[in-house]
């Protein structure tokens, strides 16, 4: 019989010099501040930047939360990735309701987001509703590197407790089912894997209408792949678990 280690899928190796193109996206444990835009390049919660003032839920008529704000225009770090010509790249999610249950796309116009697909549940609701306007925090990147695509079980498992493993660029790192993108809806064409919301990180959180605190969760240990098209501006989100 073959070690644990030796059961690990080589199939799923990846191309040497694509991989570690990408980042991890670190939110500190930070206070939030209610209303305005931190100093920091990239962010988290808060208002949407640029024109656009708000994207509203399809399914609960909650504001989306702005989960991660990278500012591609003022980071040559990220243009380099090759995945948005927007000068911001918006990752949004409902904090109230399963919208990403299935596969959503948001699509930024001048003023404006259009939001196609996602759960269209009844009921919708998992929490009574939030606090608004969204606390934001500022965010860090760390550039990928070898550790990021464990070669075996244990250097997996390894990774595994470093979770959440947020991430801008690069490719998920288990399973060749993952390289398999969505469609745009607009184009119809396959988009490109642009990163990760993974599960909980205690350090985004936003209060519900109740004043209690929730924290990011995407699901037990799962995560929200995000693919773009640079085309037609979008970004389509798709639940892995
Ligand atoms: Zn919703
Ligand atoms: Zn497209």
């Amino acid at each position: 019989m073959s070690s644990s280690e030796d059961d690990f899928d080589e199939s799923d190796a990846f191309p040497e010099d694509y991989r570690l193109k990408g980042y991890r996206i670190v939110v500190p444990q930070e206070e939030g501040i209610v209303g305005l835009r931190p100093d920091s390049l990239h962010s988290s919660g808060g208002e949407l930047a640029g024109n656009i003032k708000e994207a509203i839920c399809p399914n609960c008529g909650t504001p989306l939360f702005p989960v991660f704000k990278l500012n591609f225009a003022a980071d040559a770090r990220l243009q380099s990735l090759n995945l948005w010509e927007g000068d911001f790249l918006q990752l949004l999610r409902c904090f109230v309701c399963f919208l990403e249950h299935y596969v959503y796309w948001t699509y930024f116009k001048e003023d404006s987001v259009e939001i196609i697909g996602g759960c269209r549940s009844e009921p919708p609701h998992i929490l009574p509703g939030v606090q608004l306007p969204y606390l934001c925090r500022p965010i860090q990147l760390t550039e990928l590197t070898e550790c990021d695509y464990p070669s075996s079980e244990k250097l997996l498992a390894a990774l595994d407790q470093k979770r959440p493993l947020h991430q801008i660029g690069g490719l998920p790192f288990r399973g060749k089912y993952m390289f398999v993108s969505p469609n745009c809806a607009k184009c119809d064409q396959p988009m490109q894997f642009a990163g990760v919301i993974d599960d909980e990180d205690y350090n985004v959180y936003c209060y519900d209408s109740e004043g209690f605190y929730c924290t990011l969760i995407i699901g037990d240990l799962d995560s929200l792949y995000f693919y773009t098209c640079k085309a037609c501006m979008g970004i389509a989100f798709k639940f892995i678990y």
